[in-house]
């Protein structure tokens, strides 16, 4: 089995207004081991909430349905206490607002230590050589020493490799990452990508980035994931989807990103996504769409998949013919 997870129809609900309103529609997902799949999309377009629902993060009175399985093993009937034993062990996440992660009133090595210890029965000594082994791994200099810093005395890079650290402290097989560099100057986002794929290189851990800058999806990703109004658009490999997208949205995205030496204006792709509280009851792209068609109103288009593994849900596509560019 080359796929590490499988996620099939993953619907995750909302109460909202006494109503259940779906913020992920029917999404199905893989995730090769050993590669990173981006999934990239606007803000609001549900990814966030996707990559929480892996480890079954919910707020009170949300629903998901579907299916979650990490080798094989679907994780959506597991209890909490089942679940907690995956949480960190299996898959860890790092959040988008990663800084928050650490407590400003307690060392970063303590606590480094106190989570290796929350999964592990080893004994604090064992905890701390591994905590200065993980301190070094991601790249923050004299780690015996830097161990004893409190939070505010490490710069975002540091503080965010140390994030990085903690999520590394019982080998995962699986990283979430949830925009781990968008808070970053550039240069630092540069070094913490590059940190990102020498972990892979070394650990061999399957990774699952969520961002809205196709910068960071070309950098890092082997598979990419294109999600709209909280649906997976298209998917297939990075190379296939960043040289030759299918989508009208991917197109559209990847026309708005600017190109080395490019000047001037770029256009941008007009409008906003639906709420999710008002869907269309058709291709939810439609309003922004400029190949829109009267078939596209009057229903959602399903995903086609043509060749080994690309795939895209419009009705253009139906007769498996990329639109011309
Ligand atoms: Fe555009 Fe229609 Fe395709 Fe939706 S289904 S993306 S509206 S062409
Ligand atoms: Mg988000």
């Amino acid at each position: 089995m080359t796929e590490l997870l499988q996620i099939d129809r993953l619907v995750t609900e909302f109460k909202i207004g006494g109503k259940m309103v779906p913020a992920v529609r029917e999404v199905s997902l893989q995730v090769r081991k050993g590669r990173t799949l981006v999934v990239l999309g606007e803000s609001g377009s549900g990814k966030s909430v996707m990559l929480r629902s892996i480890l079954n993060l919910k707020p009170t009175g949300a629903k998901l349905g579907g299916a979650i399985k990490l080798e094989g093993e679907d994780l959506l009937p597991l209890t909490d206490k089942e679940m907690a034993k995956v949480r960190g062990n299996k898959i860890s996440m790092i959040f988008q607002d990663a800084l928050s992660a650490l407590d400003p009133l307690y060392r970063v090595g303590d606590q480094i230590v106190e989570t290796i210890r929350a999964h592990r029965k080893v004994s604090k000594e064992e905890a701390r050589k591994r905590t200065v082994e993980l301190l070094g791994k991601v790249g923050i200099p004299a780690p015996e020493e830097r161990m004893r810093a409190f939070p505010h005395e490490m710069s975002g890079g540091m503080r965010q490799r140390a994030v990085i650290a903690m999520a590394l402290a019982c080998d995962p097989a699986l990283l979430l990452a949830d925009e781990p560099t968008t808070a970053l100057d550039v240069t630092i986002q540069a070094q913490i990508l590059r940190l990102f794929k020498d972990l892979q290189r070394d650990l061999g851990m399957s990774i699952v980035l969520v961002t809205h800058d196709i910068g960071v999806a070309a950098e890092m990703a082997d598979d990419i994931a294109v999600m709209y109004a909280g649906k997976i658009v298209e998917y297939g490999r990075a190379r296939q989807i960043l040289s030759a997208p299918s989508h009208p949205y991917t197109v559209g995205l990847i026309e708005a990103t600017p190109k080395r030496g490019q000047r001037g204006k770029l256009p941008a792709i007009p409008g906003q996504p639906p709420l999710i509280t008002a869907m269309p009851e058709g291709c939810a792209f439609a309003d922004r769409c400029q190949h829109a068609q009267d078939a596209c109103r009057a229903s959602q288009p399903s995903f086609t998949t043509y060749g080994e593994s690309h795939g895209a849900a419009c009705h253009l596509l139906q007769g498996a013919q990329p639109i011309a560019q």
